[in-house]
């Protein structure tokens, strides 16, 4: 035998074996998970403790994991993942990121929470404001939804008016206030707003479509002097990854400036995410206020808002608008916090995301075209989505017009075939500073196989 055909044929051999190993694969075990979901579902609502984790939109039982070492998870049955869910957003660095975990070790030793100020709470807030120059000033919270009804809350009261106007399709979190038209958790469950949020509250806040710079104008030409902020996703990333159309942004500063309202950017997911600077150094947009979350965490609750100073010197103790927090600025989150964004200040950080990010995006829609299925892909810094659906998209409706039944089909084969995405067709997906080449051919791999499974459903 020459030493090409003893090639071949020890390929087919491993071709044989590979093929075994998908076919056993292909019925991919969460027993484990099963039972544990089973347990769950009886102690608490749906067996999860955010909605959109329970899988209810694309069917199945969630793997329920237990560890993740820089790009990968594995979950309790031991099936490893390429995950480009990171924790919806926080892990920029990675799972298990060393440097993060020594950081908050070393945190935790010298005492978990004081309830008292800490130097690396100001360290923090510097760096911040070092890297959004339209913040002078910061306050620390625990969650994306504490820093926009914050934010909001300071934006009524520095203006003296009641109405906030926001956008189909975007999330803030679940404050009563903003869960009208909020996209990604409740479009996934296919409910409207939420019971519980009294008619009187929803009406405050009025709605448009993401993109549509008329409606905005509409909106402003009813209702100019009562609108006290209007708050929007610079890219929109709960329903999918839909990035803002050449000056909508810029439109929407000059309509609040013509109005007197405040322009507030959603930046939990795109902040530190997208640029160092965020969506608004990206797209040159500055806004009045920020909010901050996911990454400015590390992967541990915290969150932030801010802007300038005549602004945020309004809150109290400098100003009368309330707003506390007992565990707010704690020690271990702003020590991972901390870590993660000086990692993330050194140079190329950002290139890089921005580069796997499109690597993917470009891949997968070749892949689905190769399989017949028509994909719109959308990639910025390091985070991505795609739609089956030839598009364009630029607001929630076109986004509606994604082929669940094929997704849900999609998702279920990704999983099989060992990458973990996020279990919605109105979700961003991430990567991280450890999705290298490597892992991104492994995904295209795997997703070529699953876009066929997809078309042939
Ligand atoms: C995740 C998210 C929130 C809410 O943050 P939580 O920490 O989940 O409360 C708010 N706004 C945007 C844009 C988000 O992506």
């Amino acid at each position: 035998m020459t030493r090409a055909k003893r090639r071949a044929s020890r390929s087919v051999a491993a071709n044989g074996r590979a093929t075994k190993k998908a076919a056993a694969k292909r019925g991919l075990s969460l027993a484990r998970s099963e039972a544990l979901m089973a347990r769950a579902e009886r102690v608490i609502p749906g067996g999860v403790n955010s909605p959109v984790r329970a899988y209810r939109g694309v069917g199945g039982t969630p793997p329920f994991l237990v560890s993740g070492k820089g790009a990968r998870v594995r979950d309790a049955d031991g099936n490893t993942y390429i995950d480009y869910v990171g924790s919806w957003g926080p892990l920029i660095l990675g799972h298990c990121d060393p440097g993060v975990l020594r950081a908050v070790a070393r945190a935790a030793r010298s005492g978990t929470s004081f309830g008292a100020p800490t130097e690396r709470e100001v360290e923090i807030a510097e760096l911040i404001c070092e890297a959004l120059p339209s913040i002078e000033q910061v306050r620390f919270v625990s969650s994306g939804t504490e820093a926009t009804m914050s934010a909001i809350r300071l934006a009524r009261g520095a203006t003296g008016r009641k109405l906030i106007l926001k956008f189909d399709g975007c999330y803030h979190g679940h404050t009563d206030a903003l869960l009208v038209g909020a996209g990604s958790g409740v479009a996934t469950l296919g409910i409207p707003g939420s019971p519980g949020v009294p008619e009187e509250f929803a009406r405050l806040t009025l709605q448009a479509p993401f993109n549509d710079l008329a409606a905005v104008e509409a909106a402003f030409a009813e209702h100019g002097r009562e609108i006290a902020c209007v708050l929007v996703e610079p890219i929109a990333g709960n329903m999918g990854c839909v990035p803002p159309l050449p000056g909508f942004l810029a439109g929407l500063r000059a309509l609040c400036d013509r109005h007197g309202a405040l322009l507030i950017f959603d930046e939990v997911m795109t902040g530190f995410r997208v640029a160092w600077g965020g969506a608004q150094l990206l797209y040159g947009v500055t806004p009045d206020l920020t909010c901050l979350g996911k990454v400015v965490g590390g992967g541990l609750p915290a969150a932030a808002y801010g802007g300038k100073r005549a602004l945020m010197s309004q809150m109290a103790p400098s100003g009368p608008i309330y707003q506390a927090g007992t565990l707010s600025g704690n020690p271990l989150a702003v020590a991972a916090g901390l870590e993660t964004l000086r990692r993330l200040r050194r140079r190329g950080t950002y290139e890089r995301l921005d580069g796997a990010a499109r690597t993917l995006a470009a891949g997968l829609r070749e892949c689905a075209s190769s399989a017949g299925i028509p994909l719109t892909t959308a990639a910025v810094g390091g985070m991505f989505g795609f739609f089956l659906h030839p598009g364009p998209v630029a607001s929630f409706d076109d986004a509606k017009k994604s082929d669940l039944p094929r997704f849900r089909a999609f998702f279920h084969a990704m999983l099989e075939r060992g990458v973990y995405l996020a279990p919605s067709a109105f979700e961003a997906g991430f990567v991280s500073l450890a999705h290298g080449p490597r892992e991104i051919r492994a995904t295209l791999v795997a997703a070529e196989r699953a876009f066929r499974a997809a078309a042939a459903s």
